[in-house]
């Protein structure tokens, strides 16, 4: 599939409408059996999942927050908590500092490095659980999470 994006990222499967199922099965799972997968995947649905991260939150008057600053992988269930620690830690900063560019430049210090924390920890866990397999149901790391497993 040609997103139009850019270059696909490492471990994008490339589809085509032309694809053979059997040849689409074989390449993303090649331990399974042709006839069981055919049974299994008739109408397969791939999802690619691409992160995006900003090296800035703040311009002058203007910030961006949420998922317009970053997109996590799905593993830490936390771009919604993400979106409104933005939204909180804007209202409390600037409730306090009335200057606004001064306001979000010292706002986006804390929430780059908030935003930064969350796209490591789900691109590592989405790494071991997808693409290294060494993760293990019960492993702490996999619980949801904000600041970190269940915080
Ligand atoms: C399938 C899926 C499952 C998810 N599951 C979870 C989960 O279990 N837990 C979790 O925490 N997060 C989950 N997320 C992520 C979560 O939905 C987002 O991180 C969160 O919604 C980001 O909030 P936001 O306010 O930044 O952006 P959004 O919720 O995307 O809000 C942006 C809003 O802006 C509007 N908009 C866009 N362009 C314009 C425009 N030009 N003018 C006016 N309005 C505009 C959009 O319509 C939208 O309402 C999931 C996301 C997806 C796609």
């Amino acid at each position: 599939m040609d997103s139009g994006c850019g270059p696909a990222p490492e471990h994008a499967v490339a589809l085509h409408p032309h694809d053979d199922l059997p040849v689409l099965v074989q390449h993303l799972m090649p331990d399974l059996d042709q006839p069981d997968a055919r049974l299994a995947f008739e109408r397969p649905f791939l999802q690619v999942i691409y992160d995006i991260e900003v090296p800035r939150m703040a311009f002058g008057r203007v910030c961006l927050l949420g998922d317009a600053a970053f997109v996590v992988r799905p593993h830490a269930a936390a771009g919604t908590a993400k979106a409104a620690a933005d939204a909180w830690a804007l209202a409390e900063t600037i409730a306090r500092e009335t200057d606004v560019p001064k306001a979000l430049s010292r706002w986006e210090s804390e929430q780059l490095a908030l935003g930064a924390q969350l796209l490591e920890r789900t691109r590592r866990i989405g790494r071991r659980s997808q693409v290294d397999g060494n993760w293990v149901p019960g492993d702490p790391e996999l619980i949801f999470g904000l600041r970190g497993p269940g915080r």
